[in-house]
């Protein structure tokens, strides 16, 4: 018997990635997806696994831009289908996002398991399965330049969580204003998108999901403060002096 209670942020981690272990077995998440989320929970150990204040400005200014988006996409990918299914739909409904699937490692048959995963969750359209609709964006290599002609392709916001650099530039130079989650605060796509949420989308989520409710409430003019009060190279600034004061307590403890 484990020795660490339940509720103890180190057990939550494990929790979560047995979803991604469960989510690869499902056919959900590609072997680089495993890569990806081995990445990010070490990031998310030097952060304290627990949504600081950092985070939860860059969720309010998030919601305050996907509020005031005229067209938002959200992008799911195999690791996002695999973690929160739920959430995202409901962050997507909240919002009035539209979602997309877009996969790094397309294959037909996952790109039909994560449909299928989010149609289970109460996914309505899901946009990126039509080929006739898709369109190449310029600036990618990948699969992912692919993209739907009524989703990402026309979309003013798009929200990119656990997303590669490439793209995140591409979608920048394609004048999208982007919104990622993502727990390492000096990736490209960190440094690239307008609204960095350094959090682990797993809790991110849920903070975005009440935050929405309240900011549906407001003004134009208020959300458009929040926006501009909002600067993310500074945000992401103070995420790598809180992991620094994180590990020098650690090294004192040690
Ligand atoms: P970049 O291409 O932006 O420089 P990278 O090549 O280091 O980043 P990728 O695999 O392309 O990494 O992108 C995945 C990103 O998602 C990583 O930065 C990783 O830390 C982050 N990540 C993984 N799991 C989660 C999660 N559950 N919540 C938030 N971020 C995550
Ligand atoms: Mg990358």
């Amino acid at each position: 018997m484990s020795l660490i209670p339940k509720s103890h942020p180190r057990v939550k981690s494990l929790l979560i990635r047995k979803k991604l272990v469960d989510g690869f077995d499902n056919g959900l998440v590609a072997k680089e997806g495993l890569l990806a989320q081995g990445r990010g929970e070490a990031f998310d150990y030097l952060l304290g696994e627990k949504t600081g204040k950092n985070a939860k400005f860059a969720i309010r200014a998030a919601v305050a831009q996907l509020h005031l988006a005229k067209m938002p996409v959200i992008s799911i990918n195999g690791n996002v289908a695999a973690l929160c299914p739920k959430q995202i739909i409901k962050l997507s409904k909240q919002t009035k996002a539209k979602l997309e699937v877009n996969l790094f490692y397309t294959n037909e048959k996952r790109k039909n398991a994560i449909i299928k995963t989010l149609k289970n969750n109460g996914g309505k359209e899901i946009l990126g399965t039509n080929s006739k609709n898709s369109i190449k964006l310029s600036g990618i290599d990948s699969a992912r330049r692919i993209v739907d002609k009524d989703g990402i392709f026309a979309a003013d916001v798009v929200v990119v969580p656990l997303e590669d650099g490439d793209r995140t530039i591409a979608l920048r130079k394609a004048g999208k204003i982007v919104i990622t989650f993502d727990l390492n605060p000096l990736s490209r796509t960190s440094q690239t998108a307008n609204i960095t949420i350094v959090d682990n989308i797993t809790r991110a989520i849920d903070v975005m999901i009440s935050e929405s409710k309240k900011l549906s409430k407001k003004n134009p003019k208020s959300l458009k403060k929040i926006v501009n009060d909002f600067n993310n190279k500074k945000n992401l600034t103070e995420n790598v002096i809180q992991i620094k004061n994180n590990l020098s307590r650690r090294a004192k403890i040690a």
